[in-house]
């Protein structure tokens, strides 16, 4: 590997800040946001706010962190939230809602399309009995695993929840992938949900940075909890910089990682040892024979492409990834798999 460029597919956090998106970091107005004083920051807040439809948004670090901000706003200690077995927030953010904010997931079993039954929300719902904690949240995520909540499901899901008296909180760190893969807008995308946290760092490709977006009262009350978790930061906008600049340029052009995605997948299917699920956005599965791992994962370092190979593997497509890397991929592959005897 020389000068080729590394192709990392292991996920759309790794994506570098572009020339443009780094001059508009350059030049940003900054303060010190945790008094509210970073006009960048500020300006972010509010055009994110009003791209999605909601009254107020809060910048923070990450995405583990906006989602246990929301979780903590919405539910006291002894209360529970319903999550999916799968779901980021209950699954991969080191269990915060139960060990900082003494809420009990509960977690339920996802369906094969990534949703949660509306029988199991209904199931799960606890009566009001002083055995059980008190049942406060539904939390969807979209996409989840690449895979997109569909529009009918959200709406009823959202509706059984509200009628049963229950917030809603969407982790939607991809929902700008959901929104360009059913060709509609933000708003629409997050219709049904109290809150959401969008993900900047993702596909949208800025370096670092969540938006946790809600009504007004509910944000002011989530800046007690980034303070106390030490998301209170100073001269952010310069990060918010580039976050704005992501909002701005980089959500339609999702649709190129959606097509590279296919396109890769396509690529790979065509290899007898493998079976590769089928992309509906920017992240796919594949099976790999356990005894090609190793070697595969070696031959795709020596080819410069960093990918986590395992038995189930995931690939992720993303800014940094083009039409060609896509090829050069899928013919890396070939040429282990050309070679490889079971
Ligand atoms: C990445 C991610 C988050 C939060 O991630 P951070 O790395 O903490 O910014 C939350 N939910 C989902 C589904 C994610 O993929």
């Amino acid at each position: 590997m020389s000068e080729q460029h590394w192709i990392d597919l292991r996920s759309d956090t790794v994506t570098q800040p572009c020339e443009a998106m780094r001059a508009a970091m350059a030049a940003a107005d900054v303060g010190d946001d945790v008094y509210g004083d970073d006009p960048t920051v500020n300006r972010l807040q509010e055009h994110a706010a009003e791209l999605f439809g909601y009254e107020a948004g809060m910048f923070a670090p990450s995405g583990t962190q906006t989602n246990l901000i929301a979780l903590m706003t919405h539910c006291g200690r002894g209360d529970e939230y319903l999550v999916g077995q799968e779901a980021h927030t209950y699954k991969y953010e080191g269990g915060g809602a139960a060990v900082l904010g003494s809420i009990q997931p509960q977690p339920i079993a996802n369906q094969a399309d990534g949703s949660i039954a509306l029988a199991d929300i209904e199931a799960y719902i606890k009566p009001d009995d002083m055995h059980f904690a008190r049942t406060r949240l539904l939390a969807l995520e979209n996409t989840i695993g690449g895979r997109v909540l569909s529009q009918e499901y959200v709406a009823a899901a959202t509706t059984l929840a509200h009628v049963r008296g229950l917030a809603t909180h969407l982790d939607g760190a991809r929902i700008c992938n959901a929104a360009v893969k059913q060709n509609i807008g933000l708003r629409e995308a997050v219709l049904g949900f109290d809150t959401v946290s969008v993900c900047l760092s993702k596909g949208l490709g800025a370096p670092v940075g969540s938006v946790l977006l809600g009504p007004k009262a509910f944000i002011e009350q989530g800046k007690r909890w980034r303070k106390m978790l030490g998301g209170g930061m100073r001269q952010a906008g310069v990060i918010a910089a580039a976050a704005l600049y992501a909002l701005e340029h980089n959500v339609q052009r999702l649709a190129d990682d959606h097509d590279n995605a296919a396109a890769l997948a396509r690529g790979l299917a065509e290899i007898d040892a493998l079976d590769v699920g089928t992309p509906q956005t920017n992240i796919f599965w594949l099976d790999v024979p356990a005894a090609a791992c190793e070697p595969l994962r070696k031959a795709l370092l020596d080819a410069g492409i960093r990918a986590t190979v395992g038995p189930r593997m995931r690939l992720v497509t993303h800014l940094d990834i083009s039409r060609a890397d896509v090829d050069r991929t899928v013919g890396a592959f070939k040429s282990f798999f050309k070679n490889w005897q079971a």
